[in-house]
This record gives C-alpha cells, sequence and structure tokens, in this order.
C-alpha cells in the first residue's frame, strides 16, 4: 500500500543541508514563462505580467489534516498540491503562470521521498507550463507541510469574481461530480482493511478513474481556454474543492441571487455512481457534498445557450433566480430540496 518508507537507498536530509537540500530539488527546474524575470536563487523572484493584472492565491497543506501518506504516494501529492493552486487561478478565468513552494520536512523523511515530492510537482509545472520561482526550506518536528503560492495573469477585462451572477443566468459545470470523494471511500476503506490485517492485498480493481480522480486531479485550463475560443465571459465562477452545494452558495451569496438546480442535470460518472451504491450513499448526495474534484463552476447568459449547449465537457445544471426564490434543488422525482453546504470545514472537531 505505501511505497513511501520502503525505498532501498535512503539519504538522509542531514548528509545534504538546507542549501545542499534546495540546490538539489531545484536542479531541474525549467522556466517557460516571459514574464518570469528572475527565478530561484535570489533574495526574491522578480516577475512581469505586463499590463495585465496579477493574481495570487496560496494554500497550505498539512499531514494528517489534508492529506494520509498511507495512501497518498508523495508524487502525488506533489502533483495535487500544485493543481489544486493552478485551480484557484483558472476561476479567476486567469492563466497560471508562477509557483512558490515552502516545505516543512521532518528527518522521517529522506531525500528520495523529498525527490518524489517535487518529480510530482515538476510533473504538474510542465503540464500546464507554469515556473517555480522560489520558495523556502524548513524543519519541521514532525510530518509534512506544504505551502504553495500561485501566481496568474489575467486582463482587467477578463477576470471572473464570484460575485456577477444575474437573474436567468444559466449555471454550468465543467466535467464530472462526486467522483474524488468516490476515490477517497475506496482508498479509506483499503487502508481499514490494510490496518486489520497487514497482509491483505489492497482491492481497487476497476476503480482508476475515481482514484485519479482523487489522487490526481487537474487544474481546467483548458475550460478557461475553451471558453476564451467560444468568446464566452462567465457572469461568474468559483472551482469547486468543497463541492458543488457549498461552491453554488457562495456565488448566490456574493452575487445576490437564488438559483435552481436539477438533479437529473448533474453530470455524474457511471464508476462515480455504482461506487456511491456500493457504498449505501446517494450519488448525487456525493457530487453535492464530496468535494476536491476541481471543476469549475460558472455562470453564463442566456445569450451564450446556443454556444455551450453542445459542448461535450459541459453540463447546464440550473439557472439563476431572484434571492427572494432561495435554493434549491429539484428531484429527479420534481421536488424541491434546499441547497445545505456541508462542504468540508477547515476547523472541524478544533
Ligand atoms: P533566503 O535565506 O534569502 O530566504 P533561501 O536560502 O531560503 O534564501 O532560498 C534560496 C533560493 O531558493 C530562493 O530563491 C528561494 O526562493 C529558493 N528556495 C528555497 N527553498 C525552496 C524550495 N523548497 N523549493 C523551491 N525553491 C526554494
Ligand atoms: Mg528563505
Amino acid at each position: 500500500m505505501s511505497e513511501i518508507f520502503e525505498n532501498s537507498g535512503r539519504t538522509e536530509l542531514s548528509q545534504l543541508g538546507e542549501f545542499g537540500l534546495i540546490e538539489h530539488l531545484t536542479k531541474n527546474v525549467k522556466l517557460y514563462n516571459e514574464s518570469t524575470i528572475k527565478g530561484i536563487g535570489d533574495d526574491a523572484a522578480v516577475v512581469s505580467h505586463g499590463g495585465k493584472k496579477t493574481l495570487i492565491s496560496t494554500d497550505m497543506l498539512i499531514e494528517g489534516v489534508h492529506f494520509d501518506l498511507m495512501y497518498v504516494p508523495l508524487k502525488h501529492l506533489g502533483y495535487k498540491a500544485i493543481m489544486v493552486n493552478l485551480s484557484d487561478i483558472c476561476a479567476m478565468n486567469g492563466i497560471p503562470t508562477q509557483v512558490t513552494v515552502s516545505i516543512g520536512i521532518s528527518n522521517r523523511f529522506s531525500l528520495e521521498a523529498v525527490e518524489e515530492l517535487y518529480a510530482g510537482m515538476l510533473l504538474a509545472c510542465d503540464k500546464w507550463k507554469i515556473d517555480m520561482i522560489g520558495g523556502d526550506t524548513c524543519s519541521s518536528q514532525k510530518g509534512l507541510i506544504i505551502s504553495i503560492t500561485v501566481l496568474g495573469e489575467a486582463d482587467e477585462d477578463n477576470i471572473v469574481y464570484r460575485k456577477g451572477a444575474q437573474k436567468g443566468d444559466l449555471i454550468c459545470v465543467s466535467g464530472d461530480l462526486g467522483g474524488a470523494y468516490m476515490g477517497l471511500q475506496m482508498l479509506e476503506r483499503e487502508k481499514a482493511v490494510f490496518l486489520e490485517t497487514p497482509t491483505a492485498q489492497p482491492d481497487l480493481e476497476g476503480k482508476d478513474y475515481i482514484i485519479e480522480r482523487q489522487l490526481k486531479p487537474d487544474a481546467r485550463m483548458d475550460v478557461v481556454e475553451l471558453l476564451k475560443a467560444l468568446s464566452i465571459k462567465p457572469s461568474a465562477m468559483i472551482d469547486i474543492s468543497d463541492g458543488l452545494a457549498s461552491e453554488i452558495l457562495h456565488i448566490c451569496k456574493q452575487s445576490n441571487v437564488g438559483c435552481k438546480l436539477y438533479e437529473e442535470k448533474i453530470p455524474i460518472d457511471t464508476l462515480t455512481y455504482e461506487t456511491a451504491r456500493e457504498f449505501n450513499l446517494d450519488p448525487t448526495v456525493c457530487a453535492l457534498n464530496g468535494g476536491e474534484d476541481y471543476e469549475l463552476l460558472f455562470t453564463v447568459p442566456q445569450s451564450a445557450y446556443e454556444k455551450i449547449k453542445n459542448q461535450p465537457d459541459i453540463s447546464i445544471i440550473g439557472h439563476i433566480v431572484d434571492e427572494s426564490e432561495g435554493h434549491y434543488l429539484i428531484s429527479k422525482s420534481n421536488n424541491a430540496h434546499e441547497i445545505k453546504a456541508q462542504g468540508w470545514n477547515a476547523f472541524k472537531g478544533a
């Protein structure tokens, strides 16, 4: 199950020292963007987005809180840590361009383990041509901490906020939902089996798609590019990190509007659907509250309907109504259910 601690060759981090480690980790960093004037190696990076606006977002991941190394390989963790940051820039309708990466690591981790983490991060950077331009390296007493800051660019006129949704707008979502959550359920179940019977082999056969949705999400840069190619500027947009319910409520709250979503329109992959059933879960609830799909949820004026209706990777799942009409999901049996946010709460149990 866990490959991380089974490295045959183990190099202690103390053999390299901080500067040796930084040099080693960043020796393969490539720069792709003209906007990067100076990357790693000085006291600060220098970036110029020319006449464009700079978008900035930052995220922190803590072992045991945000990820579990029992079933998350470090390479996947690095990849996902970068992608979830890029996703935030996409959600503003911007193009991510640079990241800084700060890590806190304990001596439990070998050089080979940290190399895996960086291999995943650099793979994600390479996919969307993002420059790693700096970071910080600290020791931690216990556990792994990763903090990533992403910079992006956009023309001022193209930036899309959460606040612009208007009555009558269509509510759209990219890809499919609930898969990352079902992938997590599978991994959690296998972990429980493993803890009880360490000799048991993980049984994830046929579940590749949802496992990948959990471990290797992609930022939807392609959707940002598609919208641009279709000359559609969404009126509001957000990325789905906490689940559809929570995200649509963010858009509605900031736009002072209500919404109607239709259960039958919510895109759910067959494997997600079947796995939810296996777990005695309602697939729609998984899509609404599961989270971590990193798809884009956005609203467009009705005039964009003709352009968007035949896009295979975009679903129209409802429309915006007056705030006084509330926030409802119309079920397949035509009942109206009030939408409530049950997204992940950063301080639950604290
Ligand atoms: P300073 O002491 O001035 O903060 P550092 O020695 O921490 O500088 O960093 C040297 C260079 O390496 C800087 O460009 C910094 O941004 C970069 N850097 C440090 N740690 C990391 C890391 N974990 N990943 C990527 N770049 C890093
Ligand atoms: Mg430093």
